[in-house]
């Protein structure tokens, strides 16, 4: 068996690209459970890094590209993100296999791969390039939603969710320090012409999807209150749902569309709040303990922000209306609870 370069796999899974759309990824050579959180930020992937000797190329990192292609933004830049999102190319199975790390028998494995990519020793990863470029993002989460209600990847594993998601490529290695030595990837098939439809994969596996996600219930609104870079930032992004603050009390709040929506289970985009200031409150269960603090990273990591030069123009009195802002939230939920 001859591995496919990460040149000739990405050909095969990118083979049709919406036009001005790119392939994402991020290659570095830290071990991902030890890494700074910085090396899940990525780029669009540029074919001579592909070509020439690179961290794509070098056999020696961890390599990883989106299921999705992404448009460029107004200036140009891509990000990993809904809003850019072009494509989905892909669908993949993971943690097939009988090794220490697999999760799913191979029986349950009902359609033959395009490839299958053993990424960690003896747990698989199975891939089903799509012959279609799927446009429809919602309709894509949903087949992997039910292929995730099929037991065919962990309900626990949020990586396996939606279409901003990163897979390993064929060459590279798997260095997370419980492999002791480093797992150079395997790629154990290689089935160029084995394309699928979503409907080949919802039959051959009896998915029942559920409905489409419903439409949002508040249109994005551009907010004027600048004297708050980051509710101005959120309002760049598209994430304002609210055209005005409204009062908690203490405090002003903001709808917002959750900079982590795509994490949320029910898929519902309700629920959010911005407070002015700087506070955060989503109802959603993976959000429930989340912080700005992770807002600010989340806004670093995916959608590009320059969250250290926010941080850095805000003077230390704003951290004080912070503070405040989040006690009286805090305060005012339970009540409310
Ligand atoms: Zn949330």
């Amino acid at each position: 068996m001859i591995n496919p370069t990460n040149k000739e796999f990405a050909d095969a899974v990118f083979h049709t690209l919406p036009t001005g759309a790119h392939i994402y990824g991020t290659a570095f050579k830290e071990a991902p459970d030890q890494a700074g959180n910085g090396v899940w930020f990525g780029g669009a992937i540029k074919d001579r890094s592909l070509v020439r000797r690179s961290n794509f190329t070098n056999g020696e990192c961890n390599t990883f590209y989106v299921v999705s292609s992404f448009y460029p933004d107004a200036e140009g830049r891509v990000y990993r993100r809904k809003a850019q999102f072009a494509a989905a190319h892909v669908i993949t199975l993971d943690d097939i296999g009988d090794g220490m790390s697999a999760k799913i028998p191979w029986d349950k494995v009902a359609l033959p791969g395009s490839f299958v990519i053993e990424t960690s020793p003896d747990n698989c990863q199975v891939g089903y390039i799509l012959d279609k470029p799927e446009t429809d993002a919602d309709l894509f989460n949903r087949v992997v939603d039910a292929l995730i209600e099929q037991g065919l990847a962990s309900p626990t594993d949020p990586g396996m969710k939606g279409v901003t998601r990163y897979v390993r490529f064929p060459v590279g290695t798997n260095n997370k320090t419980k492999y002791d030595p480093p797992h150079q990837h395997v790629c154990r098939e290689w089935n160029l012409e084995r394309r699928y439809s979503l409907q080949n994969i919802i039959d051959a596996y009896g998915l029942t999807l559920a409905p489409p996600t419903p439409e949002r219930m508040f249109d994005r609104v551009a907010v004027h209150h600048t004297d708050d870079p980051y509710l101005k930032c959120l309002s760049d992004l598209g994430l304002v749902l609210s055209a005005k603050p409204r009062s908690g009390g203490q405090f002003e709040m903001v709808d917002i569309l959750c900079p982590f929506h795509e994490d949320h289970t029910d898929r519902i985009e309700v629920g959010t709040v911005y407070v002015i200031g700087g506070g955060f409150k989503c109802m959603h269960g993976h959000c429930i303990d989340r912080t700005f603090r992770d807002v600010k990273e989340r806004l670093h990591l995916k959608y590009g922000v320059d969250t250290a030069a926010i941080d850095a123009e805000t003077a230390a009195a704003h951290e004080q209306v912070m503070t405040k802002g989040t006690l009286a939230l805090v305060e005012y939920l339970n009540r409310k609870g």
